[in-house]
């Protein structure tokens, strides 16, 4: 069972080299981004409070994060195993997800650090908010997610080093480089 937390700043390309990893391993491909905007599109109760906070560039509370992760995990029948794209962003997420991984007789194979640099990260987020759209992805809230990395996500490097389960990846370079690192890193494990 491969369960890969792939990890990084807002733009480091985790939602790209996702979509790669997962058409490779065959995993299942778990981004909560992608679920709280599936909820936001269909009007939900939950989409709405999303909404609030991920307009503010600011996290989704821990709790209902943690409920969200659990049920979709729940959701995945005869799985080869999960990339976790966006999730964990706290420590408490990140013990959240041992616990129910272990509760499973799991555990996080390998946390996969897409690590770029401040400058290309802003360059790369206000082009992708011109090409998609997407709300969050105007320079105001760009500043604030990048803030909110530093001081609520970036602390997950060392937990994460903590646990023997961390790998760096210079994440400047083709998508092609970029998948070819990981992929070298998931096969070594
Ligand atoms: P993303 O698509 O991963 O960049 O996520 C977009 C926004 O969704 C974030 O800026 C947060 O507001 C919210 N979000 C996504 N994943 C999480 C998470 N694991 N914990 C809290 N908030 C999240």
């Amino acid at each position: 069972m491969l369960n890969i937390v792939i990890f990084g700043a807002p733009g480091s390309g985790k939602g790209t080299q996702s979509l790669r990893i997962v058409e490779k391993y065959g995993l299942n491909h778990i981004s909560t981004g992608d679920v709280l905007r599936a909820e936001i599109k269909n009007g939900t109760e939950l989409g709405q409070t999303a909404k609030g906070y991920i307009d503010q560039g600011q996290l989704i509370p821990d709790e209902l994060m943690i409920d969200i992760l659990a049920s979709v995990l729940d959701g995945f029948q005869d799985s080869k195993g999960v990339i976790f794209d966006g999730f964990p962003r706290t420590i408490a997420q990140a013990e959240a997800l041992k616990k129910m991984l272990a509760e499973r007789g799991q555990e996080v194979s390998v946390m996969i650090d897409l690590d770029v640099p401040e400058e290309e990260l802003m360059g790369r987020l206000i082009r992708r908010g011109i090409d998609s759209g997407r709300a969050d992805d105007n320079e105001e809230t760009i500043r604030k997610r990048l803030e909110v990395y530093h001081s609520q996500t970036a602390p997950l490097i060392d937990w994460f080093k903590g646990e023997n389960k961390y790998h760096h990846i210079a994440g400047m370079g083709s998508m092609e480089e970029i998948s070819a690192k990981i992929a070298q890193a998931i096969d070594s494990l």
